[in-house]
């Protein structure tokens, strides 16, 4: 069986106290490795590595920088068949969509923030003749960097490339349940000939691994990514230690379509935006709002199409529904299904598991794509992310009404709006609460603009120079004249 050590101080090593944890293929419900089940000794250990490397590091020209950045991005093109296998046999999502999506995405991460520091400007404020004030952005020192599983490389990319472009040494966290491309990422790291400490990879479980990083002393700032709840966890660690964090968390999206909309469009895109990735992206638009008119007409084509999804081994390229991340993942999710009957809904397609399964994927946690209706929008499965292939309906009558409903949660990270009403767009993407709207598209993501959520999605914004004045501390110097 495979062992996935820690990648500490430029080499890998076993855990100290020498425990493991199974590493399971959703898909069929066998062990494929075994991970470090890491706790503070090691992540002691990765700290202080990446504390050694951090004087050199700053010191090193971003040109330099920016060069074994975009190393590391060629030796992630270069694996990116072994990338896009790894990360769909540790997820269970199809390998068609970690090729599309999750390893180009790696590598435009590290391509994007290597060039970025190369233009990056600063501002210098003048006092009438009096004095000169100018600001520094450095770095901070070393990262705590923490990361989920549901878009394993790329979240993970998304936070090493800017927190090392900007000159800090990481420490970070994949999720227990995908460690694979982690892994192999170390790995490419140190072929790349990235310094000892500046890349540091701790394995094992959040309470265990992911609180001693959020708890350490010696490390500053924590980007975090992972659902609410634990995102409260990471703020009570790191809140008295007055760390810098930015927390990119859980989401209930609507997706509202208007009547005026291209109902073509409207439908493929909400099909992707309901279920690509088994619905587990923090992105995915689970509640959707259809103005009465064309109520029905979109409910049919959408379940239609919805029941053509082809759910299966996430190994056969034309597999546009992979399984559930894990068996208590999959329990959470068929739950919501149950309730959903008992709060009065209508399951219009799915619910269940797919009867027709391979005896390979006997083991695995495979839910068909699930339409519910006529659900109260102040229900539980209404307002509880679910993070699966489940969504709901809603007709709505007015402008006014579809606003109050996607504004009805407790959560605001994106939204989806389909009008071809320039004026409407416009009015109904000012109002609606959150961070990133997209008017008749989904998931088009420029990484120059800030992303993240509003309400009980998040604190703070990533991408682009707002990564790295988060990756940076701002200092005024005042030189009088
Ligand atoms: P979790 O919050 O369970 O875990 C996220 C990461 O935090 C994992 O590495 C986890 O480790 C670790 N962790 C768990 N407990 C602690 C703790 N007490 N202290 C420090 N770290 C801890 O989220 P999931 O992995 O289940 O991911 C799904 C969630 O992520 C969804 O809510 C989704 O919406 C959200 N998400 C948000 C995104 C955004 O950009 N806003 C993007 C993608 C996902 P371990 O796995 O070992 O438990």
């Amino acid at each position: 069986m495979k062992r996935v050590f820690n990648f500490i101080g430029g080499d890998f090593h076993p855990p100290c106290a020498g425990r493991y944890l199974p590493d399971v293929d959703p898909a069929t419900g066998e062990e494929i490795a075994e991970i470090a089940d890491s706790d503070a000794k090691d992540v002691d250990a990765a700290v202080a590595a990446a504390a050694r490397a951090f004087p050199s590091w700053r010191a090193t020209p971003a040109e330099e920088r920016s060069r074994l950045l975009l190393r590391i991005a060629d030796l992630v093109e270069e694996n990116f068949d072994e990338l896009a296998l790894l990360e769909s046999q540790d997820s269970g999502k199809p390998v068609a969509l970690a090729r599309r999506l999750d390893v180009p995405r790696a590598i435009r991460n590290f391509r994007f923030f290597a060039t970025a520091i190369l233009h990056a400007e600063t501002k210098c404020h003048s006092m009438d003749g009096a004095a000169l004030n100018y600001t520094l952005r450095q770095p901070v020192g070393v990262a705590g960097l923490i990361s989920p599983w549901n878009l394993p490389l790329y979240l993970l990319t998304w936070k090493i490339a800017p927190a090392i472009a900007a000159g800090n040494c990481c420490v970070a966290k994949p999720s227990e349940l995908t460690p694979l491309t982690a892994n192999r990422l170390a790995e490419l790291a140190r072929e790349a000939e990235i310094p000892a400490g500046v890349v540091n990879i701790v394995q094992g479980r959040g309470p265990a691994a992911g609180r001693a990083l959020t708890s350490h002393p010696d490390v500053p700032l924590i980007s975090f990514t992972g659902g609410t709840k634990t995102g409260a966890d990471v703020m009570a660690a790191a809140g008295p230690l007055f760390k810098k964090v930015s927390l990119e968390l859980g989401g209930k999206n609507p997706n509202v379509v208007f009547a005026d909309a291209d109902l073509d469009a409207a439908v493929a895109t909400s099909i992707s935006s309901s279920f690509a990735n088994q619905g587990e992206i923090c992105l995915c638009g689970s509640r959707i709002f259809v103005e009465r008119a064309i109520y029905d007409e979109f409910l049919d084509r959408f379940v239609d199409r919805t029941k053509k999804l082809r759910v299966g081994d996430p190994r056969d390229p034309a597999t546009e529904v992979g399984a559930l991340i894990s068996e208590a993942h999959f329990r959470k999710v068929a739950g919501y299904v149950d309730l959903a009957k008992e709060e009065g809904g209508e399951i219009l397609c799915g619910g269940k598991r797919p009867a027709d399964l391979p005896d390979r994927l006997r083991g695995g946690w495979f839910l068909e794509p699930t339409v519910v209706a006529g659900l109260d929008c102040s229900g539980r499965v209404m307002q509880e992310e679910i993070f699966g292939p489940v969504v709901t309906v809603t007709p709505f009558d007015s402008d006014d009404q579809a606003v109050a409903f996607a504004n009805g949660s407790r959560y605001g990270l994106s939204a989806s709006v389909w009008t071809r009403d320039l004026a409407r767009a416009h009015r109904v993407a000012a109002a609606i609460d959150c961070g990133t709207v997209w008017v008749n598209t989904w998931l088009l993501r420029d990484l120059r603009v800030p992303f993240g959520g509003m309400k009980e999605s998040g604190i703070g914004r990533e991408g682009g120079f707002d990564s790295l004045d988060f990756f940076t501390e701002a200092k005024n110097v005042c030189v009088k004249l």
